[in-house]
């Protein structure tokens, strides 16, 4: 059987891991794949997209700069993609039209779950209030979290993703500011979805946001602990990781929606 043809669409993807990724659940399940990285920027996306999948692409990932605009592309959405506005999976139903997915929460949500954290019921902060951090306030709301608050450095992002959120979880309390606003919040979790790692930087956290043995999670993953994983350990983080399990688990999420197949992640876990 000829392998499925898969992708990946960003500007940059020179970066990703996805394909190797995929290439070892394609060996753990036997499912043939050819999972290319296509480079486009943003005028050239819808075109490119069009093309891909024309010349039978069965589904693609989707990363910076195009998930929101990948919304515009679909005839149906999952209910995390509208939830999040942003799509970072996309599959080629039977009849060639093309749905989006959102799988960052599930992932999310699946590696807290492996690491031993509990979600229901605890305090979350979340640094950030771009695209993935919708992601990960709709995972947490979802998953119970007694109370959200986002922060960010910009009050227009953080004010427009919380009123989006409020709306999509009415049953959860959601607030967010300035970073100041974490001041003695004590949160249970600490998520950092903003890319201030990639630059070694941290975002600007006042005194007392992580609650003495409270749990910490960066979703950008590096071979060496971040600043902010660095920040939660002084704090006396009872679990601080990256964002290589949630990068797994998704991806994972996401082999599945194309093939019907569900790898075990597991093993990915440990090679990186
Ligand atoms: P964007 O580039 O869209 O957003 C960047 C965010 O980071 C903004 O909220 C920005 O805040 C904030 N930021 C950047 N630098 C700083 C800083 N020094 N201090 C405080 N805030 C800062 O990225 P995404 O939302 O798409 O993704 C965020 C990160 O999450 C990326 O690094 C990405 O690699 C990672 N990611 C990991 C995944 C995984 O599976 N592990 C999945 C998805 C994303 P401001 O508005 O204040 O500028």
């Amino acid at each position: 059987m000829a392998a499925l043809r898969l992708a990946l669409f960003g500007h940059p993807v020179g970066h990703s891991r996805s394909p190797a990724i995929h290439a070892a659940f394609a060996a753990q399940t036997g499912v043939a794949v050819d999972y290319a990285l296509i480079d486009v920027a943003p005028a050239g996306f819808p075109a490119a997209v069009a093309a891909f999948f024309a010349a039978d692409g069965l589904g693609a990932n989707v990363t910076l700069p195009h998930k929101q605009a990948a919304l515009d592309l679909c005839a149906t959405l999952g209910d995390a993609a509208r939830r999040c506005g942003a799509v970072n999976t996309l599959v080629r139903a039977p009849d060639g039209a093309l749905r989006g997915e959102n799988t960052d929460g599930v992932g999310l949500l699946r590696d807290l779950a492996f690491e031993g954290v509990v979600v229901a019921g605890r305090r979350v902060a979340v640094l950030g209030a771009a695209g993935a951090a919708r992601a990960v306030v709709d995972a947490v709301a979802g998953a119970g979290a007694a109370d959200i608050v986002v922060a960010d450095r910009d009050p227009a992002r953080v004010a427009a993703m919380v009123h989006a959120l409020r709306a999509a979880h009415p049953g959860a309390w959601i607030a967010g500011g300035p970073y100041a606003e974490l001041a003695d919040g004590g949160f249970d979790l600490v998520v950092n979805a903003t890319s201030a790692s990639l630059r070694g930087e941290l975002p600007p956290l006042p005194a007392g946001v992580l609650a003495r043995g409270g749990d910490a999670c960066d979703l950008v993953y590096a071979d060496a602990p971040t600043p902010f994983l660095e920040w939660a350990t002084s704090m006396g983080a009872t679990r601080a990781f990256d964002g290589w399990g949630m990068l797994v688990e998704q991806a994972a999420e996401s082999f599945a929606l194309w093939t019907g197949r569900r790898p075990d992640p597991a093993p990915l876990r440990r090679r990186r």
